[in-house]
């Protein structure tokens, strides 16, 4: 220690000291700014099981691991940073003497091996990210890079100082070597001994490093510090609270049940929730919780979710890593006023900061910065161009990019850092949907049919069991041919698919005759059952949901009376519904065994009860389609494809399989969605499909395990087959496979129909199987005969109603689609869609006479068009409004999104009757407006409904949403101009008030 290292060792404090405090309170502006969210007490404990779960990940790396070389180069990276910070402190003491290092341990020859590990590790680490990031760099092809759109400042500066802090480590220790300071044995420094070679012995040099080092992670701290959105830098520290609070235990992710709607902490159910105190979604960005502020916090930006993307990948505006940093960007940016006080009500008037005369107190405000104030005053979700075009602060979030959500799971799948991307978007929608009425317009006649119908084409319920009568062996309906579960094993849960569209029904008809089959005791609900309510749920409609669940849970309560829970078994083909029953039911009170009919399958034929037997001549070849509720959501991945391999076909995987399989494009309500920007999902997955089938062999197939999946994918490869691809190739479930070798060998035996009086008890499965398939008669299925005679899918399916989007629409010339308002179309097949809905896998804009499942919008009675779904009943209590104000929740004039036929001002400007729910298409399925007290001036809008759009006549037709061109996540900076106007905000006179519940309805939940 000499004048000249006393100098720089208090150079380095004194620098330090500033750098320390501007990290601090960076520190202290991100945990207050978190502190804002919404409660959530559901995450704090079990200690023990988080910890080591959060410990394994980390350690091991279980996340990163799954792109290889980043895996362990970035494993590099972090150890270096925790246990290398040991040898940066030391740097404090190196700086003043040279010949400093930690007592105890820093002499020994395992802390100097270990130090060599690290210096090095570092070092190698960091530049193979940064090459990695360069290979990646979206300079070329700007979409196809995981890092489009990610702050590359931030990256590199963080690179950066990484790389001089590895190799601080390493000269430092090298100097000290070539000093005489340290002589330890090679193989302790069998790198730095080398470099201490090329190195004069220097006591000050030593210092120097030891001051360099110091100042590169002096550098980080105060930059840091200063920018609390670099998440690439903060997630060093956030990402271990962010893994350790994550929602699900174990090694689960936010993936399989939705996240319940919580407000203030609490779940919020349809009989007690009152927008006026709870939020019901995410509306704002203090809507979120604590621990969505948390997530925003964390990410780095590593793109991973956005590389697995299907709406990313086939041009939509939607990249999961964009929204998490846009909803970031924006909560940092509003954070100062949120904790001055600053509050805004569903109309977007000032409620926090007000004085005794409740106007807003605009001393208060002024201090508020003035980007903090303009912030605040900008929508969370709308259509950006829409907005900026007239004179608004872009939205937060584009309204495309929100809807363009399949929730297929990859990004919170493929997450590093335990992200919920999906449970922020579906928080996002439900306030759109039940507060906002801002949705996509084909889902208004989803809701409709849910609520009236009980299922998303608005088919009588009586129909559910047409796919009974078509088969030549008995199917015991409940109530019908059975008043009790008394002597059967499992409830078939058909579905809505498996009941009414003709090509889920074919997967319906084989489950049952294999269970038929292999003797299993089983029985279905016929017209009892119900949509489980996972479309509405994802598209934000969650009192619909709950609404549903309710109906449903009422009769399996029925059905299971005095059934002990193990043996109330369902099973399931539709992976939605199988994601329904068995993840998100028991969160309002059904509990029950679930399992999936490729699981079920997959064990009788292990079990020998079914008997695939190969094809005799020629080859088949199967690529299957993981569906994303079947498969990233549930992990079921093996039962299909052991089932695929019973059925001796040849299985050869797609590029993009397993948990990185690409979404068909129908979940996350998607299915009943027009699909307008980019290139459809549907068509981007057959054409993977059809890549990995080639050609050569007799029979091309591809095999899912899913309705939903089924009709996108057929759609897909019709559309193709029109333009001259994928001849042959067919759509089929799994169980087709392994019912055409069960057929193959013979054994297609029907079983009596159960009378409940002479049903014995459950006979053992064994032997009730052998009996069975030594009985054996020869009756085909009369299913088998179409099969032969038609090769090509051809698209039948269901119409529906009004605007909905009727599954099959890609093919719809001639057949399958219905018409609305009852009309069907000439030589259309099938049935017609209620509501407003639009057939799954339809081609977008088609012409009337092609697609005329989307004709209908324009001409569905306004009646029954409902802009407001269903479900969710809010009685506006004694108040006007002002005329022209905008009630909460309307839509503004003119929106482009609105559906055209939905503005019929006549009922809603007469909102002192009370409508019922079927006729009030303002709003919400589940959520149906009654005006109490007193009318509302000329021209004044109901709550919830959405505005009549006088200078928007419904003879307009709706033009497409323009928004793709400026998505608000790729443009996340917000302009700091403009400020909120307040004075521009409605009189808001009239709040909906408390939700009421449908006459007869059970509250979630409740038995
Ligand atoms: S759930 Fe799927 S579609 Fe939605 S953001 Fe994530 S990866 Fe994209
Ligand atoms: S959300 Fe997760 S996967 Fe996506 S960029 Fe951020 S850290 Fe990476």
């Amino acid at each position: 220690m000499n004048a000249t290292t006393i100098t720089l060792g208090t150079i380095g404090v004194l620098i330090s000291l500033v750098c320390w405090a501007v990290f601090f309170s960076g520190v202290w502006r991100i945990i207050a700014s978190i502190r804002l969210g919404q409660r959530d007490g559901t995450r704090n404990g079990p200690f023990v099981p988080r910890l080591s779960q959060m410990i394994v990940e980390f350690l091991g790396h279980t996340k990163m691991v799954k792109f290889r070389t980043v895996g362990w180069a970035h494993w590099l990276v972090m150890i270096g940073f925790i246990l290398g910070s040991l040898l940066w402190f030391e740097a404090y003491g190196e700086t003043f003497d040279p010949h400093f290092h930690w007592p105890l341990f820093g002499a020994t020859h395992v802390w100097l091996f270990i130090a060599e590990l690290l210096g090095w590790g570092t070092v190698i680490g960091i530049l193979v990210l940064m090459v990695i990031r360069q290979l990646n760099h979206p300079r070329v092809p700007g979409r196809m890079s995981r890092f489009s759109g990610s702050v590359f400042s931030a990256a590199y500066f963080v690179e950066w100082v990484v790389l001089i802090e590895g190799l601080g480590m390493i000269m430092v220790k090298a100097g000290k070597i070539s000093s005489g300071v340290e002589e330890p044995p090679i193989w302790t420094s069998f790198g730095t001994h080398f470099v201490a070679k090329a190195l004069p012995a220097s006591l000050l040099m030593v210092s120097i490093f030891a001051l360099i080092k110091l100042l590169s992670g002096m550098i980080w701290l105060f930059m840091v510090g200063r920018k609390v959105t670099w998440g690439v830098a903060w997630h060093r520290l956030s990402a271990f609270f962010n893994i350790y609070f994550k929602r699900e235990l174990g090694s689960k992710r936010a993936l399989g049940a939705a996240k319940p709607m919580m407000s203030g902490g609490k779940v919020l159910e349809m009989e007690d929730a009152d927008p006026d105190v709870d939020a019901f979604g995410a509306g704002k960005i203090e809507d979120f919780s604590w621990k969505g502020w948390l997530d925003f916090t964390t990410c780095t930006e590593c793109g991973r979710c956005q590389s697995q993307c299907p709406a990313w990948n086939t041009g939509k505006p939607l990249s999961p890593k964009l929204l998490i940093m846009s909803l970031r960007d924006h909560g940092f940016a509003k954070a100062p006023y949120l904790l001055a006080g600053g509050k805004t009500d569903m109309a977007g008037d000032e409620v926090g900061l007000v004085g005794a005369d409740g106007k807003p107190d605009e001393a208060a405000l002024a201090k508020i910065p003035a980007a903090a104030r303009a912030e605040a005053g900008r929508k969370m979700v709308g259509e950006s161009t829409e907005m900026v075009d007239g004179g608004e602060l872009a939205p937060v979030i584009d309204y495309e990019t929100l809807w363009s959500c399949t929730s297929c799971g990859a990004c919170v799948e493929q997450c590093p850092v335990d992200i919920e991307h999906v449970d922020h978007i579906i928080d996002m929608r439900r306030y759109q949907v039940l507060i906002e009425s801002e949705f996509p317009s084909e889902l208004a006649g989803l809701f409709k049919n849910l609520e009236n119908k009980g299922n998303p084409w608005g088919q009588n319920s009586k129909d559910r069991i047409n796919w009974v009568n078509e088969v030549e062996f008995e199917v015991p309906v409940y109530g019908r041919d059975a008043d009790s579960f008394d002597g059967y094993e499992y409830l078939f849960w058909v579905g809505c698919a498996g009941a009414y569209e003709d090509r889920a029904k074919k997967t319906t008809k084989a489950v049952a005759e294999l269970l038929n089959v292999a003797a299993v005791d089983y029985l279905v609900l016929g017209e009892g059952e119900t949509c489980t309510g996972d479309s509405a749920r994802r598209a934000g409609n969650e009192f619909l949901f709950q609404q549903l669940a309710m109906q449903n849970i009422e009769t399996f309560n029925d059905l299971f009376d005095g059934v002990p829970q193990e043996r109330r078994k369902i099973v399931v083909t539709c992976a939605h519904c199988f994601n329904a029953l068995s993840n998100e039911y028991p969160q309002v009170g059904g509990h029950y065994e679930v399992v999936h009919h490729t699981q079920l399958l997959n064990k009788l034929v292990r079990d020998k009860r079914l008997i695939p037997v190969a094809p005799v001549e020629g080859s088949e070849q199967i690529t299957y389609h993981d569906p994303c509720f079947l498969g990233r959501h549930n992990q079921v991945y093996d039962a299909p494809r052991e089932l695929i391999g019973a059925s001796a076909a040849t299985l050869t995987e797609m590029p993009r399989h397993g948990e990185r399989s690409l979404c068909c494009g129908a979940g996350g309500a998607r299915m009943w969605m027009e699909e307008n920007i980019g290139k459809r999902i549907n068509i981007e997955r057959v054409d993977e499909a059809l890549d990995t089938l080639g050609s050569g062999a007799t029979t091309q197939k591809i095999a899912t395990g899913c309705p939903f999946c089924r009709v996108m994918l057929t759609d897909g490869v019709t559309a193709r087959q029109e333009s001259g691809q994928g001849e042959g190739v067919e759509v089929v479930d799994v169980a087709q496979l392994i019912l055409d070798g069960v057929r193959r060998g013979g054994a297609v035996p029907t079983k009596e129909l159960k009378k409940q009086p002479a049903k014995p008890a459950a006979e053992p499965a064994a032997a009730a199987a052998t009996a069975v398939v030594e009985t054996a008669p020869a009756a085909t299925p009369a299913e088998e005969a179409p099969k032969a005679a038609a090769p090509k899918p051809a698209v039948k399916g269901l119409g529906m109603a009004g605007a909905a989007k009727a599954p099959g629409g890609a093919k719809a010339p001639g057949k399958g689609l219905g018409m609305a308002g009852g009309a069907k179309a000439p030589g259309a097949k099938g049935l017609g869609l209620a509501g407003g809905a639009k057939a799954p896998g339809a081609k977008k804009a088609a012409p009337a006479a092609q697609a005329p499942a989307e004709a209908p919008a324009t001409e569905a009675p306004a009646a029954e068009t409902p802009a407001k779904p269903a479900g969710l009943s809010v009685k506006a209590k004694g108040l006007g409004m002002a005329g022209g104000a905008k009630a909460p929740g309307a839509k503004k004039p003119g929106a482009p999104k609105t559906a055209a036929p939905a503005a019929e001002p006549a009922p809603e400007a007469t909102p002192a009757t009370e409508a019922p729910a079927a006729e009030a298409p303002a709003k919400p399925a589940g959520l149906s407006v009654k005006a109490k007290g007193l009318g509302m001036a000329g021209g004044a809008k109901a709550p919830g409904a959405r505005r009549s759009a006088p200078a928007a006549p419904k003879s307009e037709p709706a033009p497409e949403a323009p928004a793709a061109e400026t998505p608000a996540a790729e443009a996340p900076e917000a302009p700091t101009t403009a400020t909120p106007q307040a004075d521009d905000k409605p009189a808001l006179s009239v709040k909906p008030k408390g939700l009421g519940m449908r006459g007869g309805a059970k509250p979630p939940g409740k038995r």
